[in-house]
């Protein structure tokens, strides 16, 4: 029986016949020139305007994130630089539409991915719209995902965000990507969906089987004869809305958010706060600096449904992965090791004093506002930003433990700030020298990897000595599986995308604090992430 390993991201087994999603286009041909260059560059404006017509049609039909994608994604299409810049490629040097359009395409990519980070990430999208316009020109099927006329197996090598926001539950029973790592969108918007996947999956698209058993938590993939079986619903009713364990042991379940609807979805989810509202989000899509008042307006948005409940606001994490339009990009060898989340309020103290008071004014709206910093590295950095909020007039200050160093200082920073949020995204990142977007070393990036558990122990065991809380609101806190392992390592909150809070509460109300504590001694103890008794 072939079996495949890559990285399961989003839990669950399913069973199904297999549906290839369309490759990518052939670069279309520069010749020949067109006889008539008016009629041809003429042809590129409705081509758009129709790609982009089919994508809002797709985003009525479906709703949350799924529809904020295909929106974005509709108004790309759309977007009268990409469509000016191609017609004047086709009335000089007279190339044919199509290869204008991939031409002109070519030219943001490009631009984006010598921006690097966060906009490099967008070349997918960028290059999604133009193998849809290019299509369309040519009077061919779109690569994507096929329509599906019966529940399968997505197999791609990976979904652009317009595909899989739009992947109906009902009909896909599980996807399989070659490419893509544990934070990529296939991974979130899946597990968003409940949509068991498994992502750097080397040499399924060889594969020649009429159907795949694909177990989203092993991340394995099994060749299969094509007959069905779905995940199932994932279960909501038993958890009642307070994180503890069996024996009553508390333990905050909450939620990671970046705008006012994750907010109001969280509060559907029953988070009982917020772990971590990811402020950037505000930011991203700002040509300059939001004004005092605007930024109060976007977080008291987010806060105001979470009154009287704890919220983290983490300050601007910008740099490496999430450059802002409004900051200069530095040109850096090595983004995500350069200028990026508190290090870009050392250069700029103005900005984060700016954002501190805005986030001090919206806690008028009742929630129980406290700030972290990101990418915090010694406790004297710990200490600077610690002065600032609470001279901004917020009470309760904590940090991010996201680099390894911060974990090895945790007993001095947890002496500087009130309390800790580990980061397992880019603690992984970091201790495994593994870019968390890259699915070739997504294994890495795996929170299991005992490595990164033992980090996590000794600042939970840091934090407990001090008597402060620690959390994680990395995805790692989204696995229901390793739920009571960060239980058993002491740690006091969870937080994490309100999709997961219904199984990670069920999974930590059946278990006690002496079997957490078993399962955390066992996981850390293991050789590799695989051997973990209790993985699954
Ligand atoms: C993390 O690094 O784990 C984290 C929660 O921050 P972000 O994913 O926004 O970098
Ligand atoms: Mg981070």
């Amino acid at each position: 029986m072939t079996c495949l390993r890559g990285v399961g991201v989003s839990p669950g087994r399913a069973r199904g016949p297999v549906a290839v999603v369309a490759a990518e286009l052939a670069e279309p041909a520069s010749g020949p020139a067109p006889g008539d260059l008016v009629a041809e560059a003429g042809r590129i404006g409705p081509a758009a305007a129709t790609v982009a017509a089919r994508l809002s049609d797709r985003a009525r039909s479906v709703s949350g994130d799924a529809r904020s994608v295909l929106v974005t994604t509709a108004a790309m299409a759309e977007d009268p630089a990409l469509v000016r810049a191609a017609e004047r490629l086709v009335a000089e040097p007279g190339l044919p539409a199509p290869r204008a359009v991939w031409e002109a395409a070519g030219q943001f990519i490009a631009a984006l991915r010598a921006a690097g980070g966060y906009l490099a990430e967008r070349t997918r999208d960028v290059a999604d719209v133009r193998d849809r316009i290019v299509a369309e020109l040519l009077g061919v099927t779109p690569p994507g995902v096929p329509e599906l006329t019966a529940p399968s197996v997505l197999v791609a090598r990976d979904l652009a965000p317009a595909d899989t926001a739009g992947l109906d539950p009902a009909r896909v029973l599980a996807v399989v990507t070659e490419e893509g790592g544990p934070t990529s969108h296939t991974a979130i918007l899946a597990r968003a969906r409940g949509i068991p996947a498994v992502v750097a999956c080397a040499g399924v698209l060889g594969l020649d089987a009429p159907g795949l058993e694909v177990d989203g938590n092993a991340g394995t993939v099994e060749v299969s004869d094509g007959s069905v079986r779905a995940a199932g619903p994932r279960s909501r009713q038993q958890w009642d809305g307070v994180g503890k364990l069996a024996d009553g042991h508390p333990i905050k379940l909450l939620a990671n958010v970046g705008s006012a609807a994750d907010a109001r979805a969280a509060v559907a989810a029953g988070a009982e706060g917020i772990g971590l509202f990811r402020t950037e989000f505000c930011y991203l899509a700002a040509t300059g600096e939001p004004t005092v008042a605007d930024q109060r307006a976007a977080y008291a948005a987010v806060l105001a449904p979470f009154a009287g409940k704890p919220v983290v606001v983490r300050t601007l994490d910008a740099g490496s992965d999430k450059p802002m339009a409004f900051l200069p990009a530095a040109d850096e060898p090595n983004p995500a090791l350069g200028v990026r989340g508190l290090r870009v309020a050392f250069q700029r103290p103005d900005l984060i004093d700016r954002q501190l008071s805005a986030i001090a004014a919206a806690a008028d709206t009742g929630a129980e506002v406290s700030v972290m910093a990101p990418m915090v590295a010694t406790a004297a950095e710990a200490r600077w930003f610690a002065e600032r909020a609470r001279t901004a007039g917020i009470a309760r200050v904590g940090v991010m433990i996201e680099v390894p160093a911060a974990a090895l200082a945790a007993t001095e920073i947890l002496a500087e700030v009130d309390f800790v949020s580990i980061g397992t995204n880019d603690l992984a990142q970091y201790v495994f020298a593994a870019d968390r977007q890259l699915g070739a070393v997504a294994a890495l990036n795996d929170p299991w990897q005992p490595a990164l558990l033992r980090l996590v122990a000794m600042v939970a065991e840091a934090a407990s000595k001090a008597g402060k809380p620690a959390g994680v609101c990395g995805e790692a806190a989204a696995d229901p599986a390793l739920a009571p392992v960060l239980a058993g390592l002491g740690l006091t909150s969870l937080s994490m995308n309100s999709v997961a809070l219904p199984a990670v509460g069920t999974a930590l109300a059946g278990v006690d604090l002496k079997a957490c504590r078993d399962r955390a001694t066992d996981a850390v103890a293991a050789a590799d992430p695989e051997a973990a008794p209790r993985r699954r």
